[in-house]
C-alpha cells in the first residue's frame, strides 16, 4: 500500500496539505492549523493575517466586518467565525463546505492570496 505521508497518517486522517509556516521551521496539517499559529502569536505576523483577509476582492464571500465579533462566515451554511483559522477549519472537516477551498471559490483564492502575499513559492506545499 502506497502512503503518501505515513508519518502523518495518525495525525492527519483527512489527508489534509502540510504547510510549512512562512516565518519559522514548523509544519501544519491543514491551511486552518498555518493560521491558528498565526493568529495566535505564536509567530510573527499575527494581526496582518485577520486585516489581510478584508483586502482581497472576495472578502465578501467570507467577512462580515472587521469590528464584528465574528468577523468571518462560511458562504456555504452561514456559520459565523471569530478568526480566519476557525473558517479554515470549518471548511477542511465539514464535507459539504469543503468545496470553499478549491482554487476557484472564495476561501481558495484567500489561501492563493495569503501564500503570494508571503512570497514563499515552493515552500507553502512541503509534503502531499
Ligand atoms: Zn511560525
Ligand atoms: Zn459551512
Amino acid at each position: 500500500m502506497y502512503h503518501p505521508a505515513p508519518y502523518q497518517d495518525s495525525n492527519n486522517p483527512l489527508g489534509l496539505p502540510i504547510y510549512e509556516c512562512w516565518f519559522c521551521p514548523t509544519n501544519w496539517i491543514g491551511f486552518s492549523a498555518l493560521l491558528y499559529h498565526l493568529e495566535d502569536g505564536r509567530c510573527v505576523k499575527e494581526d496582518r493575517i485577520r486585516t489581510l483577509a478584508f483586502e482581497t476582492p472576495e472578502y465578501g464571500f467570507y467577512g462580515n466586518k472587521l469590528t464584528d465579533a465574528n468577523p468571518f462566515f462560511c458562504f456555504h451554511c452561514r456559520a459565523q467565525f471569530p478568526q480566519v483559522s476557525y473558517l479554515y477549519h470549518h471548511a477542511e472537516h465539514t464535507p459539504s463546505c469543503s468545496y470553499l477551498l478549491n482554487p476557484s471559490e472564495c476561501l481558495g483564492a484567500l489561501r492563493d492570496f495569503y501564500i503570494e502575499y508571503y512570497e514563499c513559492p515552493g515552500s507553502d506545499y512541503v509534503h502531499f
